[in-house]
């Protein structure tokens, strides 16, 4: 029942009803209160057209933000991989507590680091952050730009509508004591979403981009499931429990620039780059660099294969964290340790499950 809630009936259901909320502030702001109020009541002509001109002008790209990051930006889906080529020499990779790695049975696939399996999308997903029910799209790694651009445009909408909203309302109200009821209901909506849109984008800002954390990483450090790494100590691996202080900060470098371009890295080379250039594509509405369209495009025709992700460095432990981690190895100070011979970890992991090889069979 719960699950029929959280598959059909929020990603279907929410957005008719944002739908019918948009409608109604469209025609709470520009009849209400431009046309009624401004041009009618106050005779204010230009200030009326510039109103409307402008509420659909941030109304057309907050619509054209969320169309991209619904339809054309894919969040990052991870290719199935049934084999981890030389796992037993990696430095470190997920495992479960007893030094396997970990396996997601949805996908038939090898789960990394930061490889989270999202429901809604049906995939395991690179960086998934989240499942935006008010936005119907699951955001992760390859869309997380389009979604920071969307949120602060929503914002800025928002906020216009209030403004614009309360001077009038509040003109009015001294002078005639009376108010119209769905300017009323306007500034209330202004209210909500401004509250969830300001905190959401401030959340992002100050805490996941700037720590290099990620949404459902901040809520699978609250759940008691543990985080376990297998680390390579001389010829054994052992197992690394990651306690939740190390778990949040796991990818920090400690910079906050650094940080900001771990979180804005799209594919490889290719990536936003500079705090100066992602500013500028947050903040220009149409602008979007080739790389950016160019790589989202690309990424809907196929999935990051394991030799992408091997390639992001937004995947790896920041070189901090591997420093506490191998403070831990010398220190022996291991609170759950399973050591495993590289040899025993090769031989599990080469074997195939019945299920992989009716996969690859129906492949062929
Ligand atoms: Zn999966």
């Amino acid at each position: 029942m719960l699950s029929f809630l959280k598959r059909w009936v929020v990603p279907n259901v929410t957005p008719i009803l944002l739908i019918g909320l948009y409608g109604y502030v469209m025609y709470s702001f520009c009849h209400e209160l431009a046309y009624k109020l401004i041009y009618l009541h106050y005779g204010l002509r230009a200030f009326y057209l510039a109103a409307v001109v402008v509420y659909s002008l941030l109304a057309a790209i907050t619509l054209a933000l969320w169309f991209q990051l619904k339809f054309l930006a894919d969040p990052g889906t991870f290719a199935p991989q049934q084999h981890l080529d030389n796992i037993e020499q990696t430095p470190y990779f997920l495992s479960d507590p007893y030094g396997f790695p970990l396996f997601c049975s949805s996908c038939q696939s090898y789960k990394p680091l930061r490889v989270h399996h999202s429901t809604n999308h049906g995939r395991c997903v690179v960086k998934f952050d989240h499942f935006c029910i008010f936005l119907n799209a699951v955001v992760g790694y390859a869309n997380y730009p389009v979604f920071i651009k969307l949120l602060v445009w929503f914002t800025v909408k928002w906020l216009f509508v209030l403004i614009v909203d309360v001077i009038f309302v509040n003109r009015v109200f001294t002078v005639d004591r009376h108010v119209n009821i769905h300017l009323i209901a306007l500034a209330i909506a202004c209210g909500f979403w401004l509250m969830l849109a300001g905190g959401l984008l401030a959340s992002n800002l100050l805490k996941y981009i700037g720590a290099n954390f990620t949404t459902v990483e901040e809520i699978a450090k609250r759940k008691p499931l543990d985080l376990h790494l297998s680390v390579v100590d001389g010829s054994l691996r052992k197992v690394v429990k990651i306690d939740p202080d190390l778990r949040s900060s796991l990818f920090d470098t400690r910079s906050f620039k650094q940080n900001w371009n771990q979180v804005f890295y799209c594919y490889q080379d290719r990536k936003l780059g500079s705090i100066a250039r992602t500013v500028a594509y947050i903040l220009l509405p149409f602008f979007d660099p080739w790389f950016v369209t160019k790589t989202f495009v690309q990424n809907k025709r196929h999935a990051v294969t394991i030799w992408e992700y091997n390639a992001m460095s937004n995947v790896k432990i920041s070189d901090e964290s591997w420093e506490i981690i191998q403070q831990k190895l010398r220190l022996d100070d291991l609170s759950q340790c399973w050591v495993l011979s590289m040899m025993l970890l090769k031989e599990m992991t080469d074997l195939e499950s019945p299920s992989t090889a009716d996969l690859k069979q129906r492949q062929e």
